[in-house]
C-alpha cells in the first residue's frame, strides 16, 4: 500500500555526516509531475557547501578508518544499507514515484530491490576478489594490489534516481573511496535519504555526502572542477557529459561516462512475435520512454511490416496512462514541464519529416486531478528515412518509430546510422544471423529475443557518444582503483 506524503518536505544537504543547509540560503522547488504540486523545497548547495563536502570527503578518505578498513567489515556495511533500503521499499518506492512520475508499482517491484541488490551485488563481489602473481624466475616476486582512487563526485540522472545513484555508490564504498553525490535537481527525494542510510548503517561520516543543485555554475560544475574531486562517474546526457570532460581536464580527472542511447531493436521475418512484441512494447514505453535503453527505434522487415505496425499498435492502445499512484498504470507522466516541451516538439518535427502518425501524438483523456500533469499517449511512427530526425535523436518519451527493411545488411546499416551505440536488440529464429547482427551492432550491450536483462558482472556502457568505460563487475571495480604493482626480490 502507498503510503504518500502530502506535506511539502524539506530537503538538506548531507555533508560530514550530518543534515545542514544551503549556506547562502538558497532553495529550488520540486514538483510532483502527475499534478504540478510543489512537493519539496531543496536547498541548493554554494561554493561553499559543495567545499565543505569535498573536503569532508578527501578527509574521510585520508584519514580513515572507511580505506584502512577490512574489506569483510566495510562491506558488511555496505550490505547493512541495503537492508535498510528494503526495510524502507514502500517509503522510497512511494518518493520515487511521487518525484519521477513512474508507476509506484514498478518503483516498489524493481527499482528499489534492484538498487538494494546493487549494493549487496559489489559488496560480495569485492569480497571475492583476489590479485595477480606474476613470478619473475626465482628471484622477484611481482603482486598486484587494487587500492582506491580518492574522492568520487557520482553525478546521476532523473530517470532512475535511486537505481542508478546506488549502482555507482556500490562500487565506490565497496573498494574504499569517498563519496560526494548528486542527484538530478528535479529529482532529489531518494537519493537525499542515501545519508542517513549511510549513518544507520555504521558507515563513517564524510564517507557518503549529498548535495543538491543545477549543473553549470551551480553544484555540478562545482564538483566537477573541484581539486579534492580524482574521480567522477556520470551518468546522463552527451552533452552533458562533453561539459563534464573539459571541466575535468585542468586536474586530469578520471572519468566514466553512462549517456544517450538511440537502440535499434530489429525484428526479422522468422521472429516470434508473440513474444516481440510485448518485451517491444516494454522497451518503448516503460518510464514513459525515459530509458537510455528503449528501444525507440523498431526496424522491421518488410515482409511482416503490416502484420507488425497493427499488432503493435493494438498493444501500444492497451497500455494504462495514468496517475503514477494506481495499481494498473503502466505508464505514468514525463517528468517535467521542460521535458514535456522538448518530447512534444518532435510531434511537429514529425510531421515536418512526412512521417506517419500510426498511434498517439497528444495528451491522453484523464479525470480533472490529473489535467496538470505532463502526460502523453504512447505515440508511433512509421518512417521509411533513417535520417529523419526522429530516428537519430534521443526524445526520451514514449515515442517511437517504426522503420521498414528489406535486408540484413541494410537492417545493419540503418541500426549503426546513428551517433550513439548504447545498446541494441535482435529477434529472430535464426542462430548464425543472431551471432552476425549481434557481432556487427557498434553498441555496449545487444539482447537477443529479450530486453533488459542484466547480470550485474557484464560490462555496462556505449560505444560511439554513449560513453565512456564500462561500468558492472570487475569494470566498475577497475575504474575505482588504482592498480599497484609491488616487486619483490627473493634472493
Ligand atoms: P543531464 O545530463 O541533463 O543531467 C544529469 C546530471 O548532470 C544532473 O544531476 C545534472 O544536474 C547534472 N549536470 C548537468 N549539467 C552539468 C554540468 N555542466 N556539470 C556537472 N553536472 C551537470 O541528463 P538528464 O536529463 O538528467 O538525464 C537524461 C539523460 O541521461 C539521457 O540522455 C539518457 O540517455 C541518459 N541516461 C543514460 C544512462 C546510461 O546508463 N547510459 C542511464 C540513464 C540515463
Amino acid at each position: 500500500m502507498n503510503t504518500i506524503q502530502k506535506e511539502v518536505k524539506e530537503v538538506k544537504l548531507f555533508i560530514n555526516g550530518e543534515y545542514v543547509d544551503s549556506s547562502n540560503a538558497s532553495m529550488f522547488e520540486v514538483k510532483n509531475p502527475a499534478t504540478q504540486e510543489i512537493i519539496a523545497r531543496v536547498h541548493e548547495a554554494s561554493y561553499e557547501n559543495v567545499d565543505a563536502a569535498c573536503k569532508a570527503a578527501r578527509k574521510a578518505f585520508e584519514e580513515g578508518p572507511w580505506r584502512t578498513m577490512s574489506v569483510s567489515e566495510r562491506c558488511s556495511k555496505i550490505r547493512r544499507m541495503a537492508e535498510i533500503i528494503i526495510e524502507r521499499k514502500e517509503e522510497l518506492a512511494s518518493l520515487e514515484a511521487l518525484d519521477v512520475g513512474k508507476p509506484y508499482h514498478v518503483a516498489l517491484e524493481t527499482e528499489i530491490p534492484r538498487a538494494a541488490h546493487n549494493l549487496t551485488f559489489f559488496a560480495d563481489f569485492m569480497e571475492k576478489q583476489g590479485g595477480e602473481v606474476y613470478p619473475m624466475d626465482e628471484e622477484f616476486l611481482n603482486y598486484t594490489r587494487y587500492e582506491p582512487v580518492g574522492v568520487a563526485a557520482l553525478i546521476t540522472p532523473w530517470n532512475l534516481p535511486f537505481m542508478l545513484t546506488t549502482w555507482k555508490l556500490g562500487p565506490c564504498l565497496a573498494t574504499g573511496n569517498t563519496a560526494v553525490i548528486k542527484p538530478a535537481e528535479i529529482t532529489p527525494l531518494t537519493v537525499s535519504l542515501l545519508g542517513e542510510i549511510a549513518k544507520e548503517a555504521g558507515i563513517p561520516d564524510g564517507v557518503v555526502n549529498v548535495v543538491h543543485g543545477f549543473g553549470v555554475d551551480s553544484a555540478g560544475e562545482y564538483m566537477t572542477t573541484h581539486s579534492d574531486v580524482d574521480l567522477i562517474s556520470f551518468t546522463g546526457e552527451t552533452t552533458t557529459g562533453k561539459a563534464i570532460m573539459k571541466n575535468g581536464a585542468d586536474s586530469l580527472k578520471r572519468v566514466s561516462f553512462e549517456l544517450g542511447g538511440k537502440a535499434a531493436n530489429i525484428i526479422f521475418e522468422d521472429a516470434n512475435l508473440d513474444k516481440a512484441i510485448p518485451v517491444s512494447i516494454r522497451a518503448a514505453f516503460m518510464n514513459s520512454g525515459q530509458v537510455c535503453l528503449a528501444g525507440s527505434r523498431i526496424l522491421v522487415q518488410r515482409s511482416i511490416f503490416d502484420e507488425f505496425v497493427s499488432r503493435f499498435k493494438q498493444a501500444a492502445s492497451e497500455l494504462v496512462v495514468g496517475d503514477p499512484q494506481n495499481e494498473t498504470t503502466n505508464m505514468g507522466p514525463l517528468v517535467s514541464e521542460e521535458h514535456y516541451v522538448k518530447v512534444t516538439s518532435y510531434f511537429d518535427i514529425a510531421i515536418e519529416e512526412d512521417s506517419k502518425l500510426v498511434f498517439g501524438g497528444k495528451r491522453p483523456e484523464l479525470p480533472d486531478y490529473l489535467q496538470d500533469g505532463y502526460y502523453l499517449e504512447p505515440t508511433i511512427y512509421i518512417q521509411e528515412n533513417p535520417n529523419a530526425r526522429i530516428c537519430q535523436e534521443e526524445i526520451f518519451g514514449p515515442v517511437v518509430t517504426l522503420i521498414p527493411f528489406d535486408t540484413e545488411e541494410e537492417a545493419l546499416q540503418i541500426a549503426n546510422n546513428v551517433d550513439y551505440g548504447l545498446n541494441g536488440v535482435v529477434w529472430t529464429d535464426n542462430l548464425q544471423r543472431a551471432h552476425r547482427i549481434s557481432h556487427n551492432v557498434r553498441a555496449g550491450t545487444i539482447w537477443v529475443n529479450c530486453w533488459f536483462v542484466r547480470d550485474l558482472r557484464a560490462p555496462f556502457g556505449g560505444f560511439k557518444k554513449s560513453g565512456i568505460g564500462r561500468e558492472g563487475g570487475h569494470y566498475s571495480l577497475e575504474f575505482f582503483t588504482e592498480a599497484k604493482n609491488i616487486c619483490i626480490a627473493l634472493k
